[in-house]
């Protein structure tokens, strides 16, 4: 982007953030002295679309982010314990905001898994248990066993 004070395209962005609710970026711009500008600074609003485009699975595969699919992951962990339909929508919203606030276009499937844990985890640990259960990383029957009793010690 050239800079407005002397024309030369060297200019560098030194922050950025998201503004207006979540549809503008704000970029703060400063023509780069070491790069033969002039120091000069600016600030730029674009457009943005805020949304988390896809995942990135565990063997690197990119696929398009699915709201249902971890919805119904959400649904059947907390199927019968008190965390309502109301507030999965309200996590979903708040779990998708984080990330592209972030300018996170792409978001590891364990880094949803993990918001989703901490979520549960201070909400319902049947509901916890549940949702490790199908999706957490446990090598041996011995870890999730371990994982249940640690559980139990915090209540
Ligand atoms: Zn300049």
């Amino acid at each position: 982007m050239r800079c407005p004070f002397c024309n030369l395209n060297r200019t560098k962005v030194i922050d950025s953030r998201v503004v207006r609710g979540g549809d503008e970026i704000r970029r703060r711009r400063q023509c780069d002295p070491e790069d033969g500008g002039c120091d000069g600074r600016f600030t730029t609003f674009e457009r943005v679309e805020l949304r988390v485009a896809g995942v990135v699975k565990k063997d690197g595969r990119r696929v398009p982010y699915d709201r249902e699919k971890v919805r119904s992951g959400l649904l059947r962990a907390t199927w019968k314990t008190r965390i309502g339909e109301e507030e999965i929508e309200e996590f979903l919203n708040r779990l998708e905001r984080k990330f592209a606030e972030r300018l996170v276009k792409e978001v590891p499937t364990d880094q949803i898994g993990q918001q989703v844990l901490i979520f549960l985890k201070a909400k319902d640990p049947v509901a916890y248990i549940r949702f490790m259960s199908v999706y957490g990383d446990f090598t041996s029957s011995e870890q999730f066993k371990e994982l249940i009793d640690s559980l139990d010690g915090e209540g």
